[in-house]
């Protein structure tokens, strides 16, 4: 009776062979199907009397019913039989299927009963029998296969037990005795390889609307019985799969909407944190929407994941407080490795119910998780990065919402959802969920505080600039005064050269806040008379010394003033960085070279070198400290990561230095050749990789040149991915540059009082280049902070009013009221701590990290 159904069948023997094909040529690739809440209205029809198409649409009126179904009604009978013969057609040879419940209308229990429950129950287990004979499923009951609905019992009962014969075929004794007395089970996954395990739980048992179990501390006795079958797993080496219908954690649509009570959903996490590592993934349903959930450990490690797949309903939910909460009906395939039961993909089908109300009911594939968010598989780890990246990037985020309603909703997630959302993904936890500021009357964190220390540091920071001016000037003016006037003239060029860069950055970046409110930024005129004449930096410096100087004055500052001083002292500690590789590192290497040159050393000179190494060290260390203020507490505590980042890059710049300057001493000329084109090759690398720092894009073409500036000299963190082989391309690049610089000294070395320094200075060099080395390998493996969720979140605080400011703002979307952010130096934090990240998920899809993530 189905037009479509023939025309499902005529291409499936291609199909087929080809499934074989490819079960051949992989064969721990497998897939398994998993649907949810079907939710069958038995009673729908195409009326055209508004109120009288669907039971399940209560009073509204369905205006213009379709013959698939309405947005507003429950499924009828050949939406649902269209979606398991599209099933068929797509992947008809599954592993097994999981099904996680929901099979009647929903409608008030007056209009149901025992019998009907039953009735539409078997009526959805025999299609599924029917067009899947021979494939395991895996059902969990959902809170809508009782009655009354919702009202699950902690021990056997008349339900349980027909239902249980009636997914006979798909039990095995054990889990039909189980069945019975709680409607749960546990099974191993058959022909998927040995010690691999489901456990299909009964989570109606914790559901808040669920009167029978409220005052039970362990219904059933399933908690027990689950930690049980985990333990044991663990013992045995087991890999287990965790389904059910109703699943923890809050309702992304609704702000601070639980399903479980309280004490169970305590429970539920605190099972999930001992036991993860045996843990492969978690699939439930009840949502109607297509959305995660992610587990963290104590130490903020991802550690769980919960894939909640789509309704095949589209429902619109009455759930007060929702709005406009329908679907179009989905499912979904999961790729899957048999061996570990690490989910490769996810590939989601479904059918858009306008589009086939219209004539073309086209089961069609949505999308894909790996291609639509770029990431290598659906682990745990790959999961924790998506939710990473929808927390900074609005277009991936309004994606996510598109996927969320299968592609019903298509309006735009603001604020306020887009808090929702992240949210509900990132805390399980209840009590977490509300710290986090996720939920109603939560306590808003507070942003990390500008103390005392930042001021010191801001301080110094000023100070050393300052003396850096003076020693420079002094020594230009002593060349000058001994007519070396090519070399005061350098001197006082790479001066000029950096403060015009210096000053363009801080110009640039003063004129794409000006939109902020609250920032202390002098009018656009002022501003621009102030970086002509060289004094931007100076006054941006001033200005976090005052800001600074009150938020920590205050007894108790505003947030304002904390986050203000915090915001200018990131740019001034990302400009220091830039005016350092500009006018320090280079004039480090002019005075060395005059040393060598000249065999002669004077105090202005000793003094120069001094102040230039004063300054790269305070740079670096401030600029690290800079991205790690953007860490979560913990992480930001370890002093020691700032100062193994100097080790590594100190140690690094010295054999750099040392062989510049030795060749300048025999080609001072092709010096600034070997400078070009370095300097060229490091600038298409940068633009390859593709910056994101600056809101102009002509301005970001300056920034690129910049970082290949400060590239010539030591490595930096451009953009996020994986660094850990750029970097070593890099230090092999820069090793090579290096020895071809030093081997031409030597080969054509005009010999020298000084020779007999330069080679323990050489010797030196090539020590400290293999600590260098080592050092940033010990620093990455243990003092960086990835696999975790480090970054900062939140930032909130409290008072600030700055609204309607659109532009990229990345935490907006985690934050109550908007917040003073730096992004500029947040995405160098990001890139720097989180591209590692990426990495490590790349590098667990290689199949060499061990399974604590799996
Ligand atoms: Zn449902
Ligand atoms: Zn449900």
């Amino acid at each position: 009776t189905f037009c479509c159904l023939k025309e499902w069948n005529v291409d499936s023997g291609k199909q087929i062979l080809s499934h074989f094909i490819v079960k051949f040529l992989s064969a721990d690739a497998g897939s398994f199907w998993h649907i949810s809440d079907l939710h069958l209205d038995p009673e729908y029809q195409k009326s055209s009397d508004p109120l009288k198409v669907c039971p399940s649409a209560g009073t509204q009126p369905v205006i213009s019913a379709g013959t698939w179904g309405d947005y507003l009604c429950d499924a009828p009978w050949i939406l649902i039989n269209s979606s398991i013969y599209a099933m068929k057609k797509i992947l008809p040879d599954p592993d097994f299927i999981l099904w996680t419940g929901d099979d009647t209308p929903h409608v008030p229990d007056e209009k149901l009963g025992d019998k009907i429950v039953l009735e539409i129950v078997e009526k959805l287990t025999n299609l599924i029998r029917d067009v899947f004979p021979d494939t395991q499923v895996y059902p969990a009951m959902g809170n809508h296969d009782f009655h009354p609905k919702n009202q699950l019992p902690a021990e056997e009962n008349m339900i349980y037990n027909v239902i249980a014969d009636l997914w006979r075929p798909w039990l095995d004794e054990l889990s039909i005795q189980t069945f019975k007395t709680g409607a749960f089970y546990s099974q191993s996954l058959p022909g998927v390889g040995p010690r691999r395990r489901i456990i299909v739980l009964n989570t109606n048992l914790y559901y808040e609307n669920n009167k029978r179990t409220m005052s039970l501390e362990d219904p059933g006795g399933q908690f027990r019985w689950l930690q049980t079958l985990l333990t044991k797993a663990s013992e045995t080496g087991e890999k287990v799969y965790i389904i059910g219908h109703v699943p923890p954690g809050v309702f992304e649509k609704k702000q601070g909407k639980p399903w479980f009570r309280k004490h169970f959903n305590q429970r539920y996490t605190e099972i999930i944190q001992k036991h993860h590592a045996v843990i492969a993934a978690q699939f439930f349903g009840h949502h109607h929407t297509d959305s995660f959930r992610m587990f963290y450990d104590n130490t903020d490690s991802p550690i769980s994941v919960i894939f909640l797949a789509p309704a095949i309903t589209p429902w619109k939910t009455s759930l007060p407080g929702v709005q406009n909460g329908a679907n179009n009906p989905g499912i979904r395939v999961f790729k899957y490795d048999r061996e570990t039961l690490l989910v490769k993909d996810i590939i989601t089908y479904y059918l858009n119910l306008t589009h086939a109300n219209m004539g073309t009911p086209e089961w069609k594939k949505e999308y894909s998780l790996t291609e639509a968010y770029e990431i290598p598989d659906g682990s745990v780890r790959s999961m924790h990065l998506v939710l990473e990246k929808l927390m900074r990037d609005k277009s991936q985020l309004q994606k996510y919402y598109r996927y969320n309603s299968v592609q019903y909703d298509s309006t735009f997630c603001n604020d306020s959802c887009q808090t929702d959302h992240i949210c509900a993904i990132r805390e399980v936890d209840f009590e977490k969920y509300n710290q986090t500021g996720c939920g109603p009357g939560c306590s808003l964190p507070q942003p990390p505080p500008f103390r005392f220390l930042d001021l010191a540091f801001a301080l110094v920071g000023t100070l050393a600039f300052l003396l850096d001016l003076v020693a420079d000037v002094w020594v230009a003016a002593s060349y000058l005064r001994a007519g070396h006037f090519h070399w005061g003239g350098l001197v006082l060029g790479l001066l000029l050269l950096s403060s015009l860069t210096t000053q363009f950055f801080s110009w640039a970046w003063f004129r794409s806040d000006s939109d902020k409110e609250g920032l202390a930024q002098p009018p656009a005129r002022t501003s621009k008379l102030l970086h002509v004449l060289q004094l931007g930096y100076l006054y941006r410096c001033l200005c976090v010394l005052r800001v600074g100087f009150q938020a920590c004055k205050m007894e108790d500052a505003t947030a304002t003033h904390q986050a203000l001083a915090i915001f200018l002292s990131h740019d001034v500690s990302l400009l220091r960085l830039f005016e350092t590789f500009l006018e320090s590192a280079p004039q480090l290497i002019l005075a060395i070279y005059i040393i060598l040159h000249t065999s002669q050393a004077e105090i202005f000179q000793i003094l120069g070198i001094c102040t230039s190494f004063l300054c790269i060290t305070w740079a670096l260390l401030d600029y690290h400290q800079t991205l790690r203020s953007f860490l979560r507490d913990k992480h930001k505590l370890a002093f020691l990561s700032s100062v193994l980042y100097f080790l590594w890059n100190f140690l690094l710049m010295y054999p750099r230095i040392l062989s510049l300057a030795l060749f300048a001493v025999v080609f001072s000329g092709y010096i600034f050749l070997h400078f070009l084109g370095i300097w060229l090759v490091m600038f298409l690398w940068v633009s390859l990789q593709g910056t994101d720092l600056m809101e102009h894009d002509t301005f970001e073409w300056f920034y690129r040149a910049t970082v290949a500036v400060i590239l010539y000299f030591c490595w930096f963190n451009v953009a996020e991915g994986k660094t850990r082989h750029r970097s070593a391309i890099y230090h092999i690049f820069l090793f090579v540059d290096n020895g071809i610089l030093i081997v031409s000294w030597w080969w054509y070395r005009i010999p020298s009082s000084w020779d007999s320094q330069v080679y323990p200075a050489l010797l030196a060099a090539l020590v400290f280049y293999a600590l260098g080395i080592f050092l940033k390998c010990v620093y990455y493996k243990c003092f960086h902070p990835t696999m975790k969720t480090a970054l900062i979140t939140h930032y909130d605080e409290v008072d600030s009013n700055e609204p309607g400011n659109d532009d990229a703002v990345v935490f907006r979307q985690m934050v109550i009221e908007t917040p003073i952010i730096n992004h500029r130096t947040y995405r160098l934090s990001w890139s720097f701590f989180a591209g590692s990240l990426a990495e490590e998920t790349q590098h667990q899809q290689n199949g060499t990290v061990s399974d604590m993530y799996l």
